[in-house]
């Protein structure tokens, strides 16, 4: 823990330092109290206290603390109903981990969470999956989002398990499909592709690279009552399905797009806007006449100007002789709130054109 002075020496808070992170300093207060076992119960009490305000009961997973957002930087925890799994993110935040998750504890628990478990390993260490109390969960759990079942596996699943922070964003895909077809691209454990399914799409292409994430996504069909095989489940490479799919003609009336991030630092970026121009050219090349497109992106470093910029005229409107209109942009929903001045928070960008 290290105090931060100004110029003059006058105090401007406390926080956590990691001489390895680009974040030299991670900031949890602007006053003088410690960082340690009280601020962590405070954090961790008032985080917990809006998403009891806020929750509907038809969502069962979603975050319950959001690092920086909710002010405890280096800790996310996702909720999977009775399971909660927190992710620590640096050696900073790792150095407290023992009173921070004992702060946990307590919280969680009234909050009728039963099992903790902490997943580590994403910087390219080995992957950990711990228990801190409770019993270890099964890899098949089922979780509903606004309704609709899920099925999560929160020790092997990517992040914590699921991408709950598209949640609202899945929800407003369901609620625009009805009578489309819809390509489904990168599609993970088929959150958008179930949601359109049940929002009346006549019938549903989900592509990813990973074939364990269709096992996921057809579980998750059936257990909301959708036969996986009236659907198509495609083990590829989404630029190289798209490419084909020119070739051959085929087409869709509602394309969402939503790659895993282009850009790991600022130095990609010219690299990842590329990327995503090719991705957006290669989608509205396969989108029907009235088609609408869902385009989405979780590069923190592409900021939301830049991202909509890789969606012009000259990306989109020549292969289909006829511009799209950008309809809504959305990001992500309350439980992953952000600090006003801090825009790096806002790294989820969902845009709909049409
Ligand atoms: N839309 C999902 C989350 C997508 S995460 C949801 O709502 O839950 C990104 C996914 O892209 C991962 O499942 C990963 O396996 C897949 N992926 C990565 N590179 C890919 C590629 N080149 N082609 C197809 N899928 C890819």
């Amino acid at each position: 823990m290290v105090l931060l002075e100004d110029g003059e020496g006058e105090p401007l808070g406390a926080g956590i330092f990691d001489p390895a992170s680009p974040l030299a300093v991670r900031v949890w207060t602007h006053g003088h109290d410690p960082v340690g076992p009280a601020l962590f119960r405070e954090r961790i009490r008032g985080a917990l206290a809006l998403r009891a305000s806020l929750v509907s009961p038809e969502t069962t997973a979603y975050r319950l603390l959001h690092g920086e957002g909710d002010r405890t930087p280096g800790f996310v925890v996702d909720r999977y109903g009775p399971v909660a799994v927190l992710k620590i993110d640096g050696d900073g935040a790792q150095a407290h981990r023992g009173p921070f998750v004992e702060a946990l504890e307590g919280p969680l628990r009234e909050a009728g969470v039963e099992t903790l478990v902490i997943r580590g390993g994403d910087r390219g260490e080995a992957k950990t999956v711990e228990v801190a109390f409770g019993a270890a969960p099964t890899s098949n759990l089922v979780v509903t989002e606004h309704g609709i079942p899920f099925v999560v596996d929160v020790l092997r699943g990517q992040k914590t398990g699921a991408f709950l922070d598209q949640r609202e964003n899945r929800r407003r895909v369901g609620a625009l499909a009805e009578g489309r077809r819809m390509l489904n691209l990168f599609s993970y454990a088929g959150g958008f592709s179930l949601h359109g399914a049940l929002g009346g799409a006549t019938e549903v292409t989900s592509v990813d690279v990973a074939a364990a994430a269709h096992s996921s996504a057809q579980a998750s069909f059936r257990h909301a009552g959708v036969d996986p095989r009236q659907h198509r489940f495609v083990t590829a490479d989404a630029f190289a399905f798209l490419d084909d799919a020119r070739k051959r003609g085929e087409r869709w009336d509602l394309v969402v797009s939503d790659p895993p991030s282009f850009a790991p630092s600022e130095k990609a970026v010219p690299r990842a806007v590329a990327a995503y121009r090719a991705l957006h050219r290669a989608c509205a090349q396969v989108l029907s006449p009235g088609g609408l497109f869902c385009a989405a992106s979780c590069s923190s470093h592409v900021d939301a100007a830049t991202f909509a910029a890789t969606l012009d005229d000259e990306t989109l409107a020549m292969p289909r002789q006829g511009a799209l209109r950008l309809l809504e942009t959305h990001g992500a929903p309350w439980d992953h709130p952000t600090l006003p001045a801090w825009p790096e928070g806002r790294y989820l960008k969902f845009f709909v054109l049409g």
